[in-house]
């Protein structure tokens, strides 16, 4: 019998081959199918010929990066392990990023292989996700900030790759996570290696332009090298990904806090969860926000005035939320609004800098990113799929529990 270990309530079993589990920032159903279909993907689309398995799953909403990567890593919901956001307003009103490893309430997949024994690793594009994945010892590095970390025998990150890292702003940083994680893997002996990507290049080019093609010839090669060096490779999305304009291409953008002032409601406050350092990709504009309350007398006030805003599709007090998208009722708005498809919702025109934006607003967040591609590489048992309600989080049981 090999090695298991449990992890939030859930049994997982110890790789019998090493195993490289991808969060696919961004990848929208509509890329991975163009990219199949025009031949951009050879290395993936020979594993699916092969027997490997592609299907949709859905993701944990609200559709941002922190709360999905932590569920895939946790395998269970935000209810469960804590992480709601990529920002929430704390109690004493500040705005916080979910970014520390203490917000997690649940022990992470990668964790509890280490305590048993299992050599692990995770390497992330985007540094903000690097302390929530190192919870518990795990060894984690970010491609952003390679430049700046080391082994622990003194050897500099970026020593492992002979080209530079790329920045957070260049598409070539995803593939270059990749063989990053691969190299990693190697020097460390790593057999149980999760990557997440960025989301960059799918904020700034809709599928079939050149951009896209080229991030998804470049990941399929870095994917195939990963298959060579005989991994099991299995891939997930935190979230899609949908251009967010009015028809003559300007971000097509609701302010809520412009809406409750107008509506007399005082005391109300905006938070968008999906902001973070990286605000080219997206201007803090999500289609999901939370409004808080100082007074809650305000309450129907508040929801009649932000259910009436062209593009807005639904208004949840903060227990109804909580149950229907399975969050931590406590990191939540008192109102979790969300938006349509076409639609994106910010504080007021003055809290947000629309000068960051490169091209036209392409972001995510609400129930209309909610569908992602999960594919793995490999055959799985006859009836993994079979008759289940899939989400990403599902992306390491189905690695270590069900491959054929
Ligand atoms: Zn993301």
């Amino acid at each position: 019998m090999g090695v298991t270990f449990g992890a939030n309530g859930r049994l997982y079993h110890a790789p019998a081959r090493p195993v490289l589990g991808v969060c696919a920032d961004g990848w929208d159903p509509e890329y991975v199918d163009d990219a199949l279909e025009r031949g951009l993907m050879p290395r993936v689309a020979e594993a699916l010929a092969d027997g490997g398995s592609y299907a949709l799953a859905r993701a944990q909403v609200p559709t941002f990066t922190n709360p999905n990567n932590v569920a895939i890593v946790t395998g269970v919901c935000a209810a469960r392990n804590g992480i709601a956001g990529n920002h929430y307003r704390a109690a004493d009103g500040h705005e916080v990023q979910l970014t520390d490893a203490s917000f997690l309430r649940a022990t992470t997949i990668h964790a509890e292989a280490l305590e048993a024994g299992v050599p692990v690793l995770c390497v992330t594009a985007k540094d903000k996700l690097r302390a929530l994945l190192a919870a518990g010892g795990v060894p984690a590095f970010s491609a952003e900030c390679a430049h700046e970390q080391a082994l622990e025998d003194g050897t500099p990150v970026t020593a492992l790759l002979e080209r530079p890292n790329p920045s957070i702003y260049d598409w070539r940083l995803s593939p270059y996570a990749i063989d990053l994680s691969l190299a990693l893997a190697a020097r460390l002996q790593a057999r149980l290696v999760y990557v997440s990507l960025t989301d960059f290049v799918q904020h700034t080019a809709a599928p079939r332009q050149p951009l896209a093609d080229e991030f998804y010839r470049a990941v399929d090669a870095a994917l195939g090298r990963a298959l060579d060096a005989g991994f099991v490779v299995g891939l997930v999305a935190d979230h899609g990904m949908r251009a967010k304009t009015s028809p003559d291409g300007s971000p097509n953008v609701r302010f809520l806090d412009e809406a409750l002032d107008a509506a007399g409601v005082a005391g109300g406050h905006t938070l968008c969860p999906i902001t973070d350092p990286y605000v080219a990709h997206h201007a803090a504009l999500g289609s999901l926000a939370w409004v808080h309350l100082d007074d809650q007398s305000q309450l129907d006030r508040a929801r009649s005035a932000l259910a009436a805003l062209r593009g807005v599709e639904g208004v949840l007090d903060r227990s109804a939320a909580a149950e229907s998208f399975e969050l931590p009722a406590d990191r939540i708005g008192d109102l979790v609004v969300l938006a349509d498809g076409v639609t994106v919702l910010g504080k007021s025109r003055a809290a947000h800098d629309f000068s960051a934006l490169e091209g036209c607003l392409r972001s995510h967040g609400g129930l209309h990113e909610r569908l992602v591609p999960l594919i793995v590489c490999q055959r799985l048992k006859e009836d993994a799929l079979a008759g289940r309600d899939l989400h990403n989080r599902d992306l390491h049981h189905l690695l270590l529990n069900e491959l054929a």
